[in-house]
């Protein structure tokens, strides 16, 4: 599959009467696109890779000129590593870059290089070419898009009727855009189902192309083949015309570049993602091989560049996540910052009581120790207890059992994994003598943690969050996040099938999983209802399907059996070995709670 992905490389400003023969003063903002393509053969290929710092370096008469007509700024943020460049022509917005992309195999038009370099050295400055920004070795790392393999393009696609196939496959075609300049080439590609033609410089702004506005005379002035550039001008506006889905991307489109990078894209959940995880790693590995690999490095470390951790799972097979060392670091010094803070890490003994141990949790040049829940309580606790932790962390069930048995005195105790009812907290503040805090963290990644005001913080930083709410309830929302950090393992538009509640827009708690909320006659009858209804923290409740409710453990029945229109029956608790997450609430059919994401659940929204 292709990705693409648009990142901005500087940009400059022009008044708009230049670019579209508007009759105002106003201006325009230019970015400067570069395009990063991903190929499953080809590997990522930047299409251009816009203004770079040779050009402001040059001290040629020609850049010294267009520095000072046309001022730009350069980008700080970097534009990633990459395995090819396709150039789409070669004036200094496009170009600038490549001496700061050593080694790349260049993508370019033979010809339109050919007729540039033939020019005398004023004509090269009419056509904004300056020899100096290509890399000394070029002409080793060049590859001409002619040399591709030449394909007629269908009906589809007229009034263009051939391009050259840059990977064979038809997922990336080069397409003559002749005019703007000598040797333009756009790109079509095929992204996921969808066609995205990036179409350079051919137009300025996409209203060049959809109402045929044409650049004013000075504007003009840039272009190198004025009637050429009409002409392709008009067929990209035949093309759009008849096909107004198709993405088609101005190199300097403001309007146009952010629409794509803003396009809603579907929402994922938990069980389609897995069935597609390959799509979603860079390994592209299915999850079966990485939750094999998650196996076998389980408490040894990485074999090679990634990581592979297993998530408790609370129902079913463990998740998978995968990391590499940068991204374990971004973790753990986010994690320190958030919950520990800096000023407590001296001296600091951590003990964190996990089901399945991982890299991630490894050294970090924090003393730290890992017990595992897997094995028996008794095994351990006598050794945790001499260990003395300042710092202990895990899931509350397991830390109230902790201690229950061995006395600890921590100075920080962290729980996470499992939904708390209330009187949890203090359960475990009177066991510990501190107030424990709430750390939100899954396979999906490290998404908020109780700070100083007792409300969850979310990690804005790491993951954006988009909120699905509660049809007719205001505080109940599913999270859907997009990790802004990590590329070896993506989540974008991925829904969690967790409940949060938030009250003044302050998140107070993750109420529990989707799998943990009830099915009531028409409504939905949530984990705190069932706390408030029943008194009591010592309890599981249980739904089969239909009407089928069995409370084990305490609780009055008489006002639960109110709020569930339905009896209950009685049983009584069974022993919940300590690994696995006490879930006090659940339902025990739809176990992808389809019901409710299907006709309880609003669109996401910030
Ligand atoms: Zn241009």
């Amino acid at each position: 599959m292709v990705t693409l992905e648009l990142l901005e490389a500087g940009d400059c400003e022009q008044p708009e009467y230049f670019v579209n023969g508007r009759r105002t003063l106003g201006k325009l903002r230019f970015p400067a696109l570069v395009a990063r393509v991903g190929h499953p053969a080809l590997g990522t290929i930047l299409f251009d890779c816009g203004y770079g710092p040779a050009l402001l370096e040059s001290r040629s008469w020609a850049a010294r000129a267009y520095r000072r007509i046309l001022p730009f700024h350069l980008s700080t943020s970097s534009l990633g590593t990459a395995d090819a460049v396709f150039l789409s022509h070669f004036h200094p917005d496009h170009i600038g870059g490549l001496r700061d992309m050593p080694g790349l195999p260049i993508w370019h038009s033979r010809a339109g290089l050919a007729e540039l370099r033939a020019l005398g050295s004023f004509a090269q400055a009419h056509n904004a070419f300056f020899p100096e920004l290509l890399p000394l070795d070029f002409a080793s790392r060049g590859r001409a898009i002619e040399d591709c393999q030449r394909v007629a393009l269908d009906a589809d696609w007229a009034p263009f009727d051939v391009a050259y196939d840059l990977a064979g496959d038809g997922t990336l075609r080069a397409i003559p855009l002749p005019g703007h300049a000598l040797g333009q080439f756009g790109l079509l590609c095929h992204v996921d189902g969808e066609d995205v033609f990036l179409i350079a410089d051919a137009a300025w702004v996409l209203e060049n192309v959809t109402r045929l506005a044409l650049p004013a005379p000075p504007g003009r002035l840039a272009i190198a083949d004025y009637t050429a550039y009409t002409e392709t001008l008009r067929k990209l506006r035949e093309l759009k015309t008849r096909r107004p889905a198709l993405w088609m991307i101005p190199s300097h489109c403001e309007k146009t570049i952010a629409a794509y990078v803003q396009r809603p894209s579907p929402v994922i959940g938990p069980s389609e993602y897995e069935k597609r995880f390959a799509e979603f790693n860079v390994l592209g590995m299915g999850l079966d091989e990485a939750r094999a690999r998650a196996q076998a490095e389980k408490g040894d470390g990485p074999h090679g560049a990634y990581s592979f951790g297993l998530s408790t799972g609370s129902s079913g097979a463990p998740g998978v996540f995968i990391t590499n060392g940068e991204e374990r670091k971004t973790w753990a010094k986010a994690f320190v910052s958030r919950t520990i803070g800096w000023r407590n890490v001296l001296g600091l003994r951590a003990a964190l009581l996990l089901r399945h141990d991982n890299r991630l949790y490894a050294k970090q040049r924090l003393r730290l120790r890992y017990f595992s829940l897997e094995r028996p309580l008794e095994d351990w606790a006598e050794d945790l207890e001499r260990y003395a932790p300042t710092v202990l962390a895990g899931p509350p069930s397991a830390l109230e059992r902790v201690g229950t048995l061995v006395k600890l005195r921590p100075r920080i105790l962290l729980a996470g994994g499992e939904a708390m009812a209330p009187g949890d907290s203090a359960a475990l503040e009177n066991l510990f003598g501190v107030k424990p805090r709430q750390v939100y963290q899954a396979k999906e990644g490290f998404l908020a943690a109780e700070n100083e005001r007792g409300f969850l913080e979310w990690n804005e930083d790491l993951v954006a969050l988009q909120r699905m709410f509660v049809r007719g309830d205001d505080s109940r929302f599913v999270p859907v996040i997009t990790d802004l950090r990590r590329s070896t393992q993506r989540y974008a538009r991925y829904r969690m099938d967790d409940v949060l509640r938030q009250v003044d827009g302050e998140i107070v708690a993750v109420e529990g999983r989707l799998q943990d909320v009830l099915y009531a006659r028409e409504r939905l009858v949530f984990p705190d209802e069932v706390f408030t209804a029943l008194g009591v923290r010592d309890f599981e409740l249980e739904q089969f399907d239909g009407n089928r409710f069995v409370l084990r453990g305490n609780g009055d029945t008489v006002r639960l059996e109110e709020l569930l229109g339905a009896p209950v029956e009685r049983g009584s608790l069974r022993d919940r070995p300590l690994w696995e997450k006490r879930r006090r609430v659940r339902r025990a059919f739809d176990p992808e709670s389809e019901w409710i994401v299907t006709h309880w659940l609003r669109e996401p929204c910030r």
